[in-house]
């Protein structure tokens, strides 16, 4: 069912034990994002409680509050509310299993739909981290320099620092608020652009498996296991493929275990959460992303056939 953002609030005002999550394989927009509403709902004397089922990527960790984040255990939480953010409730991991309280999720991905729990959804927001800025007006909490540089490191990775199609005016007005608020832009990008020696070695070994596809308007790369466990993240590998002029879809095929390919897509023009969605995946328009449980040589085969199939139409 979908709700307003100011229905989002009245129903967050009114519980007092609210468990916060967001996506496995979370990005910068699902961490800032928690770790934001976090500070804000104890700051009106809630208890809250942010808990990730996942490993986070190692730039991220200089988040304030980060060190309070919880990976979910055999033990329940006691919660009035479950606050599911950037993303529907289905990539949540175990979080799912620790508690029976009512779903409230916050979104911004066009493929949320809401059937069968109550969704704040808003398909032009560039970040959830910008519905999250809202909802602290809706909510009449003060924004500390804590709490604006969660929200900032959110929008900046979501637009690809104000670079991608999502980046409006609203979200460019968000962030220089922000920085009112006392964020600094500098030392969040420094924190952000850091790569690890393995993830450059990684970024190297994804280059060399590039192949282009259908008239040189897909390119992709594949990366096998034994290649990937070199190192925790292949956040940006795909943007230095998307860059190609001839391209409009790009992909990384990444396998994560035998049988688990984590594909990620990003495209000029065509509409990939249509792809990732036929898939069993989502995402937006112009980055989407899927698991296929299958071998490598297949996921490329699906995917590849998949992207063709969108591009012809
Ligand atoms: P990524 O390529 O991992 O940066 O993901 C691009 C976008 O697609 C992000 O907004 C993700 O939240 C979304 N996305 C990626 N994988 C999935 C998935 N398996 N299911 C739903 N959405 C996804
Ligand atoms: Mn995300
Ligand atoms: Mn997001």
């Amino acid at each position: 069912m979908l709700i307003t953002l100011s229905e989002a609030a009245s129903k967050i005002k009114t519980t007092n034990k609210i468990l916060i999550t967001a996506h496995v394989q979370p990005d910068g927009d699902a961490i800032g994002s928690t770790l934001a509403t976090m500070q804000m709902l104890r700051s009106l004397g809630k208890t809250a409680q942010v808990f990730i089922d996942d490993s986070v990527r190692k730039n991220l960790h200089a988040l304030p509050h980060f060190e309070e984040i919880r990976r979910p255990s055999a033990e329940k939480f006691d919660a009035d509310l479950l606050l599911i953010l950037d993303t529907s409730p289905d990539r949540i991991g175990n979080v799912s299993k620790l508690t029976d309280a009512p779903i409230l999720n916050i979104d911004h991905h066009v493929t949320n739909k809401g059937d069968g729990y109550e969704l704040c959804v808003d398909t032009e927001a560039a970040a959830t981290c910008e519905i999250i800025f809202r909802l602290s007006k809706e909510l009449d909490v003060e924004i500390t320099p804590d709490i604006a540089t969660c929200l900032y490191t959110g929008i900046a990775t979501d637009t690809g620092f104000f670079q991608f199609s999502n980046t409006r005016a609203e979200t460019l007005a968000i962030a220089s608020k922000l920085i009112t608020y006392g964020v600094s832009p500098h030392f969040i990008s420094e924190q952000l652009e850091k790569k690890s020696l393995a993830e450059v070695r990684g970024l190297s070994a994804a280059l060399n498996s590039l192949k282009m596809f259908y008239d040189d308007k897909v390119a992709g790369m594949i990366l096998d296991h034994e290649t990937a466990k070199k190192f925790d993240s292949t956040e940006g590998f795909i943007d230095e493929i998307r860059v190609i002029e001839t391209v409009d879809v790009a992909f990384l095929i990444t396998e994560k275990a035998p049988n688990v390919c984590r594909v990620s897509m990003r495209s000029k023009g065509v509409d990939v959460s249509k792809i990732a969605d036929k898939l069993g995946g989502g995402g937006h328009i112009r980055a989407a992303g899927c698991t296929l449980k299958t071998t490598l040589a297949d996921a490329e085969k699906i995917l590849v056939e998949a992207i063709g199939t969108a591009i012809r139409n």
